[in-house]
């Protein structure tokens, strides 16, 4: 353990290129004890500390905050990896082990301070007191999780682990990538994990562990290339092999090229390890042992050992180098961080905006936030009564255009087969003329209801979107609001009908200012000259002259009541058209909005009646209380990483 002590004034990034010289031998056999110097102490920990901290405070939730990822083929010993770094045993064998993420929290403290392990997924938590029992509680939490078998889940299941015998590391396992479903798998199980796995090593923030055995074909292993996809130079990747004693007789030189980063080059390099292989778990070799075997094992090795003296092998050597990348890669994430946390700041913030403050506790308050909160509902309302939205009511007018222009003649000649009597063809019969108008004036009054309706619909329909609008998250004001808003619909669409009707029953008198009345004939007139002048340039002169010659009695007549008709269709149309539109916009309109005030400022007169009615609706109010506690942890978040 002398190593670090020579270098002691130099920064932690000129640590990371050299490498480091053992200073870890005895490790794991008296005790597992990571010894770095002084300095480096004052390093490491605040770093790993620093995270640490974000993480309690539950920022991970908001942010990603930088970890290590291991990925690998199934078998190719990640777990292995895991249990030798962590000292605790981990679900491990052939076939499909690991289902779940499983995020290794590994906390080191003070030498006397005893082992503690926690388990976290689906939120709930659980301690574990002894760490022989942690096998078992991960794959209970895994069948949990992913169900009993070989399926595999995308939640995270956390294993905290507090001992004076870890690195101060966070790692996560994922499951291995598989080729082929086996039996009970579904077909895409291959897919799906390596869905999971880019989920991981996509973010900036993760370190990818790429774990790969020594008697495979390292380049194609799809582990390493997925983590070349997502991160190109290798800034993040680190290369682990695995099972060095399995080796291919003969092949031994490749695997030091490729320690030695001469054969696929990641910039983070490559580590040696070698972990206990299934015997020696059944032969119940302990951790401790296997990491003297393991040193034993590359001292001896005809070709390894000179990997172990430049310091690429063994697991604690692993554990050293993880540490001070992660150092390092937090030391260079933490700028990004803060940008992140100010970023989600802003966005709770503006979030938090939306869902208001809530009702004060305070009883004078809770009645001023009541007035305001009416207020700004009735000045709305207020706005929309005087607002353009009611424009579209004159459309009115164009139907009764429609009647006129459509029915005109039918209507007079069938009137004409009806109703004349005695009188020879070409006499006007003012009764004849009055019984049209109330025939017509009479179609229409069905149709203007029907409108007074469809305003009335689309008035209340405006008046509930307004009351959804203000009382967001009062379900039972909001309640109120829209029964008073129906009853009030109700009363003033029944008001205006028998307004309406009124109206029209005055129509059947047949009225209008003689001035007024000839001012239209007169137009009319004008009107059908000009028409009947062009129609007439248009035909051949004899034909036209032969028709006129032969209907004229008729025609005359005919042509006299359409200009009556039209002339005083367009007095009665105008009257109706103004008419109702404003019988809409004072009854449905006006009086309703003064109404409803009205109705809403009288809720004030009962406190009780207030306090229920400011209730508030239970999912903005947890809504609110979670934003309020991330603002709450992110703002402690930037406090720590300010004075980091
Ligand atoms: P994972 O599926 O990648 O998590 O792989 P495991 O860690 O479960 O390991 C798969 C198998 O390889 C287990 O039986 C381990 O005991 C064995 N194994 C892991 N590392 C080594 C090693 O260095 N040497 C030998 N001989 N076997 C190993
Ligand atoms: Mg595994």
């Amino acid at each position: 353990d002398l190593g670090l002590y020579e270098r002691q004034d130099l920064p932690i990034e000129e640590l990371i290129e050299k490498d480091i010289p053992d200073c870890t031998s005895n490790l794991r056999k008296e005790k597992m004890s990571y010894t770095f110097s002084q300095q480096y102490e004052e390093k490491i920990r605040p770093c790993i500390d620093t995270i640490d901290k974000l993480r309690s405070l539950g920022v991970e939730k908001d942010l990603a905050l930088p970890a290590i990822a291991v990925i690998g083929d199934q078998s190719s010993g990640k777990s292995s990896v895991l249990e030798a770094l962590s000292g605790v045993a981990l679900p491990r064998g052939s076939g499909i082990v690991t289902r779940c993420p499983l995020e290794l929290k590994m906390i080191r403290t003070k030498d006397e301070e005893k082992w503690h392990g926690r388990i976290s997924y689906l939120g709930k938590e659980e301690d574990i007191d002894d760490p022989a029992e942690v096998e078992k509680k991960i794959r209970e939490a895994q069948d949990e999780m992913a169900g009993p078998g070989v399926g595999i889940s995308e939640e995270l299941i956390s294993l905290q682990i507090t001992s004076a015998n870890v690195p101060d590391l966070t790692l996560i396992d994922l499951p291995g990538i598989a080729r082929v479903a086996v039996k009970g798998q579904p077909e895409n199980i291959g897919d799906q994990i390596k869905r999971l796995i880019r989920k991981f090593v996509t973010k900036q923030e993760t370190i990818n562990l790429v774990v790969v055995p020594c008697n495979v074909d390292i380049a194609t292993t799809e582990a390493l290339q997925m983590a070349q996809e997502e991160d190109r130079e290798g800034e993040r990747t680190l290369g682990i092999l695995t099972k060095p004693d399995l080796v291919d007789k003969g092949t031994e030189e490749t695997v030091v090229d490729i320690v030695h980063n001469e054969i696929i080059h990641l910039t983070k390099g490559y580590m040696i390890v070698r972990c206990r292989g299934q015997k020696e778990i059944l032969d119940q070799v302990t951790l401790n042992e296997a990491t003297v075997t393991e040193k034993a094992f590359f001292q001896d090795h005809p070709h390894f050992s000179k990997l172990y003296e430049e310091g690429f092998a063994t697991i604690p050597k692993l554990a050293e180098k993880l540490t001070i990348e992660l150092v390092h890669h937090i030391q260079r994430s933490l700028p990004h961080l803060e940008e992140q946390i100010e970023n989600k700041l802003a966005e709770t913030q503006k979030e938090l905006e939306k869902y208001g403050n809530g009702p004060p506790s305070d009883p004078a308050e809770r009645l001023s936030f009541f007035i305001d909160k009416v207020t700004a509902f009735t000045q709305d309302m207020f706005n929309l009564t005087t607002g353009e939205e009611v424009k579209s009511y004159t459309w009115y007018h164009l139907i009764v255009l429609l009647l006129l222009a459509n029915k005109i003649e039918k209507q007079v000649g069938n009137y004409e087969a009806k109703y004349r009597g005695r009188e020879l063809p070409g006499f006007i019969n003012y009764k004849t003329f009055e019984g049209l108008v109330r025939e017509q004036i009479k179609l229409l009054e069905e149709p203007a209801l029907k409108t007074l309706k469809t305003a009335s619909d689309v008035v209340r329909k405006k008046f509930i979107q307004l009351a959804q609008f203000s009382f967001v998250g009062f379900p039972n004001l909001l309640k109120i609001a829209k029964t008073k808003i129906e009853a009030i619909k109700q009363d003033k669409e029944s008001q205006a009908e028998s307004m309406l009707r009124t109206q029209f029953k005055m129509e059947l008198i047949v009225y209008s200012q003689d001035g007024t009345y000839s001012q239209s004939l007169q137009d009319a007139k004008e009107m059908l000259e000009e028409e009947e002048d062009e129609s007439s340039h248009r035909k051949p002169k004899k034909f036209n002259f032969v028709s006129v010659d032969i209907c004229t009695g008729s025609r005359a007549t005919l042509r006299e009541m359409k200009l009556h008709l039209e002339s005083y269709y367009k007095i009665a149309s105008k009257r109706l058209a103004d008419q109702i539109p404003m019988v809409i916009r004072y009854l449905l309109l006006q009086e309703a909005a003064l109404e409803l005030q009205r109705n809403m400022l009288q809720l004030l007169q009962n406190k009780d009646d207030v306090d229920n009615l400011l209730k508030e609706d239970f999912d903005i109010g947890q809504k609110r209380e979670s934003l309020l506690s991330r603002q709450d942890r992110l703002m402690k978040a930037r406090s720590i990483l300010f004075t980091f």
